[in-house]
Parts: structure tokens; sequence; C-alpha cells
């Protein structure tokens, strides 16, 4: 994943906020006395000086910071000039400084180096964040300034940067009901207030279920069950003052490795319904009622600014615009996923049978079956596989990539030179391999700690623009790989290599960003994570495998079969991943298309599904009642269908290399990769820089080649 730095959230979002207070000290002593306040200084145009951050300076920089943005943007909407792209767009983009520099401190105190102390300061920031933040578009003056440009600018287009700036920071007011009268505005923050108690109380309903059906199992009910999970079982059960019982709670996290493992089927049965079933109990906890409340609001708000249906609002400027053309995606796939997941339940009842299970394939069989299968047809032995895959000779890979690639060359930066906010996070300095030319610093944090969260990521401290002179950019990668011994290689597994290249595909999409705004740097959700799943591919390129993924001891190159056993193995169960995923964004999308005046949530949900032919053998990746993505705020509201989105654009693009006479590392696709869908970032509309990448739009047979469905014909 990539985390959208805070940084961009507020640029992207440039609101009015009541000037805060900066109590007894002067501006001047503010500056001077708090660090994380005052400019970069030192090498390569300066970098933060996270080795000397301290806490306790945080909430009054973001004060600062949060007050002295609020003036520029004051000032611009003030101006007695006319508005003008240099005094308005451009003055706005050039407005933050301060904010954005504080940001990078402080995404490092939230992410990397959390402690109790900076939680608290954090919750204390959050409704003064929110509140800068959410009073969007509500300075009428600045709109006005801002529409009027945009109106000028759609008699007389602008240069096509400053144009999309224009379009871009104009839509973000328009979308969010900067252009309602008085009385509609009104109505409209209602409404967001009304949803956002909502979408709170769904989240809690679903914490509550998730806590309170807890299964607790004796020591007679743990067969087939690992021993690090039924060791954790006990700890959690014990904490829970059961001691001696095992305790299985309402999480994914617990769910998924049980129905995978345990024997004993009516728990099987039991823990699949307590899961399945949160936010649907019927009684005060229960969703049903709210997710009505919330679609019919939602519709009511985009009604306010002329919209047919909430998707279609949200959709505009997404790469799929509309939501027929996200359907049409989901319709086209769903046969053969549902067709394979016959394959596969078909599959599993051979198993069944051959074990003497008198069984018909039920919901919570199928992982555990599904299990057996992958033993038998596409067993890998995860511990081989782990011996060719050394953290330092992948990150030689990435770097030797990127050269191919990008023409970038990765230098270390020998210690001492560049601050680090610990002492493991290495830097790299990045070149142009011809020209030399510096282009930024790459901050690696690799290894697991406290206070650190759990997952991996990418983000910048800085990113390029160039309409105030060329910035170079400061980009992080950060994992969470167990540190070893001294001396020791640390070897991880092929999905961690994958997770390790994928953050990095976002490191060089920072890194090659050739755009003039800031503005034009945010991603667009249904293709950002694009890029970066592309960039996993070069993984199992031969280049990569011969030189790089050796074996520890050895050094011989990872053997062929073992690789095409990796490959074939991506495809197992697809049927069932494929599915349960496009069920529930076809339910979001369905959910939103359609009228929410008298909706039955359980009803329309049932029969949607019934429609739609899902099979009975497996539930909805996320059942409408607990479907936190779209109902615990709008995050994926009508959006969920986005990872499928990214994904076909992620199986075609690598369809355009196999293609390529010099495959995977083919100049002239490469040099196309950069220039149409790396360095634009979002100063080009996302399907036109596709096209000019593929010359056509995406097609969804790569994606059912990889996943090995049929592709369809005609
Ligand atoms: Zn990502």
């Amino acid at each position: 994943m990539m985390r959208k730095s805070i940084k961009m959230a507020v640029l992207s979002s440039i609101l009015l906020f009541a000037s805060c207070k900066n109590d007894n000290k002067s501006n001047e002593e503010l500056m001077t006395d708090n660090l994380l306040l005052q400019e970069w200084k030192g090498p390569y145009e300066g970098t933060p000086t996270f080795d000397k951050m301290k806490v306790t300076d945080i909430k009054e920089a973001v004060e600062k910071g949060m007050e002295l943005s609020l003036e520029e943007i004051e000032a611009i909407a003030n101006n007695s000039e006319e508005p003008t792209f240099k005094n308005t767009i451009e003055a706005m983009e050039s407005s933050g400084k301060v904010l954005d520099r504080v940001f990078a401190y402080y995404g490092i105190m939230s992410s990397n180096v959390s402690s109790p102390e900076f939680r608290e300061i954090q919750a204390e920031l959050a409704p003064k964040l929110s509140e800068f933040r959410s009073k969007i578009s509500q300075n009428e003056k600045l709109f006005q300034r801002i529409k009027a440009i945009y109106d000028a600018s759609q008699e007389t287009p602008l240069e096509p940067q400053a144009q999309r700036v224009v379009e871009l920071t104009y839509k973000q007011f328009e979308m969010n009901g900067a252009n309602l009268d008085a009385e509609k505005k009104k109505r409209y923050a209602e409404i967001n207030k009304e949803l956002s108690l909502l979408y709170t109380k769904f989240a809690n309903n679903v914490l509550h279920d998730e806590e309170n059906y807890v299964t607790y199992l004796n020591e007679d009910q743990l067969d087939g069950l690992s021993d690090a999970f039924i060791k954790s079982a006990r700890k959690i059960a014990s904490d829970k003052g059961k001691d001696g019982m095992y305790a299985i709670t309402n999480t994914r996290s617990s769910m998924d490795p049980f129905l995978t493992y345990s024997t004993n089927r009516d728990l099987r049965k039991q823990v699949w319904t307590n899961y399945y079933s949160r936010g649907d109990n019927g009684d005060e906890y229960d969703n049903n009622k709210i997710i009505a409340e919330i679609l019919k609001l939602r519709k009511e708000r985009v009604g306010l600014l002329g919209y047919d249906n909430y998707a279609q609002w949200r959709l505009q400027d997404r790469m799929a615009k509309n939501p027929e053309n996200a359907m049409a995606l989901m319709e086209a796939v769903w046969p053969a996923a549902t067709a394979r997941v016959k394959e596969e339940v078909a599959d599993m009842q051979v198993i069944a049978n051959e074990l003497g299970d008198n069984v018909t394939i039920e919901p919570w069989d199928y992982r555990y079956y599904a299990e057996k299968v992958r033993k038998k047809k596409y067993d890998l032995d995860s511990d081989e596989v782990k011996q060719y895959l050394q953290l330092d000779k992948l990150r030689e890979a990435m770097f030797f990539v990127a050269g191919e690639l990008f023409n970038f060359e990765f230098t270390p930066i020998e210690e001492g030179k560049v601050p680090v906010f610990q002492e493991d996070v290495k830097v790299w300095e990045v070149k142009d391999r011809t020209s030399g030319k510096h282009i930024g610093l790459w901050y690696l944090d690799t290894f697991a700690r406290q206070g650190k969260r759990s997952g991996a990521w990418a983000t910048t401290y800085r990113s390029y623009t160039s309409f105030e002179g060329e910035k170079t950019v400061l980009a992080s990668n950060n994992n969470n790989f167990v540190k070893p011994a001294p001396g020791e290689a640390v070897l991880i597994s092929w999905d961690d290599a994958t997770t390790f290249f994928h953050e990095f595909g976002h490191a060089l999409h920072f890194f090659s960003s050739n755009v003039k705004y800031p503005t034009l740097n945010g991603g667009v959700r249904d293709y950002t994570e694009f890029q970066s799943q592309l960039l996993e591919r070069w993984l199992s390129t031969d280049k990569v495998i011969n030189q790089f993924l050796v074996h520890y001891e050895t050094g011989e190159p990872i053997p062929a079969s073992l690789v095409e056993k990796i490959k074939n193995a991506s495809t197992f169960n697809q049927g069932f991943g494929t599915t349960e995923y496009l069920a529930s964004a076809l339910m979001d999308m369905k959910l939103h298309l359609a009228d929410p005046s008298d909706i039955d949530i359980d009803k329309f949900e049932r029969e949607t599904l019934d429609e739609l032919g899902m099979p009975k053998e497996l539930p909805m990746r996320h059942r409408t009642p607990h479907f936190g993505h779209v109902f615990s705020g709008e995050g994926y509201a009508t959006a969920y269908y986005g990872y499928m989105w990214a994904d076909v654009l992620t199986s075609d693009a690598s369809e355009a290399f196999k293609e390529a006479p010099g495959g995977f590392y083919d100049k002239d696709v490469a040099d196309k990769l950069v220039k149409y869908l790396f360095a634009p970032r979002n100063a080009m509309d996302p399907a036109d820089a596709y096209r000019k990448f593929r010359g056509r739009d995406a097609k969804i047979e790569a994606l059912m080649r990889d996943r090995g469905f049929p592709v369809p014909q005609g």
C-alpha cells in the first residue's frame, strides 16, 4: 500500500480554519525555538533533522503550521486584484510549506517511532486538523476566485499542467458543495454531520460484534491447528480471564486460519457464522437500518449537486469515470470467477470423499478443503523458496531494475551525512545514470520494532515540483522484516519479496515525477496502486532470477522448476478470491445505484446475490452489515471495484512488456512506461496516459490469463 502523505491531503483540500492563537511566544521566537518549523538545512537541498526531533515540539508546530497556512489562504482570498492563475492557483500551490515540513516529522512520529506520548498529542490534534480540513471550500471568496479562473480557462485553456491544476482544484471544491446556494449549503453541511455520526455508529457496532462473539475452545477442540496459533489463542483466552481455554476472536486474522485448519466442522460453522453475522444480529448493534439511512443521505447530498446517484458523483474524477465502466469490468469477470468456483468445489468434493468425510461443501468448509487441494496440487516448500530470497540481494535487484527501466543509479550515503530517526534507517542517493543529475534521496526503514506500525508502506518527505525551480525528492520505503543477528542474511518469503518490490514501485513513482505543481503529484484511487503492482512483475524476470535470486549459501540461482511452481500457485483458489471480492464490489455499486427510499438491506442483499447467481458455497468477502470500507466512512464507497481496476491495468501493461522484442527490459516500452505511466503522476488524465502507453485502452484478457480463467472469445 501507499500511505497518502498527510501533506497531500492538506494540499489537495486547502481550507479555511478559524485562526488559532499561539500563546506566549512571538513568531520569531517560535520559528527559531521549534526545530520542526525550521527550514531544512544541509546537503541535498536540505533534509529533515530527524535525529533531533522531539515529540514535545509537535503540537505547537502543527498548530503554528496550520495558522500560517490559513493566513496565506486568507491573503489569497482577499487579494484586491482580479483573480489570475498566478495570484490564486499558483499562490495556493505555493502555500503551506511550513505545515508540509511539520508533517514530514508528524508522519514519522505516527508511523515509524510512535509512543503513548505522541498518540495522546495526536488525539488532541485530530479534531483541530479535521476542522482545518473539513471546512472544505467554505471560503466563499477563495472559491469565487477559483471559479472565475476555471470559467475563463474553459474559454481560453491554459498550458496543459496549469489547466489540469485549475480543473482539479475547481472540481475538489465543486464536488464538495462550494457551488451551492446558501440554503443548500446548509443542508449539505447538516447531511455531512449526520453521516459522520452514522459512520462512527456503524464502525462501533462492527467492533462490538467483533469483541463480543468470541469462541472459546477446550483442549479437545484444537485438532489441526498449528502450535503457534494454539499458543496465541491460549494467551488471548487467558487475557480475557479464561485460563486454560483457547479463544478464537471474531476477526479475519483469527477466523481465516481457524477455518483453514480446524478439523472440527461444527466449530468451523460456529466461527464462520459469528464472523459473517457481524452487524447483522438483529439487536441494538444491528447495522441494517443505519446502512439504509446512510444511502438515503448520500443520495440526497449528491442530489443537491445535481447528480442522479452517489456513484456518478464519486467516479467522475476516477479513471473509471462512471459506474457503467466499473460495472462492465466486474460483470465481464464475474462469470469466469463463478465458473471457477464450481471447479474448485468439485476438486474439494473429491478430496472430501477420498477422506471419507461425509460432507457436501458448505461455506465453512471452503477454506479447509481448499487447503487440502493446495497441498495436493500446488504444494510449495516455502522454506526452500526462502533460501533464495536474501533481503540485500533483493534490494540490489530493485536497484538493477530501476537502472534498466528508469536510468536511475542508487549510491549509499555515508552514515551521518543525512539525519535519520533510527540507526537502522539507511539512505541512498538517486542520480540519473547518464547525466549524473541528482534526483533525490531514498530512505529505507527495513526492520520491525516497537512503536512502528505493521505492514509496509511508502511515503515522501518532499516531492518533485518545478514551478518554483526544480525540487528534489525525499522518498522512503518502510517494511517490517525481522532484524537478523549481526552478519546473518535476512531470508524472506516470496510474498514479502513481492511487497518489497511493490513499495519500491511507489518510490520510483515519486522519483520519476516531472510535474510542475504539488497538486499534480496526487493519486487517483483506482490508478495509483497500478504502478507499484506492475513493478512486482520484475521480481520473476530472468535477469533478476539469474543475478539476484541466488541461494544464500551456494550462490546458485533459484531452479526454474521452483519458479514455475510459484507461478502456478498464483492461480490457486482464484475462483474463491475473485468471487468473494467481486460479490462485495458489485454489491457496493448496486446499493448506491438503487433507489434507497424504502430499501430493506437484508432483502436487497439476498435478492441481488440471487440475481447474480452467487455460488452458495461461499459468502461475500464483506457482507453489507459489516462492510466498513463503504459504510464506516466514504473512502471506498462505490470504489471497492478499484482494486480490480488496477489489476486489469497491471496485467495488461505487463503483457506489453511480454510482447516486446526486449521483453521486460525492452527499451522502447520502458521509455513509454516512464514517460506516460510514471512521470506525469496526475498531470495527465490516467485514461489518456494509459492509451498513450499501450496504443489502446486496457483489456481484461490479460487479467483472465493471470488468474487462470478462460479468456472470453470475440
Ligand atoms: Zn501500494
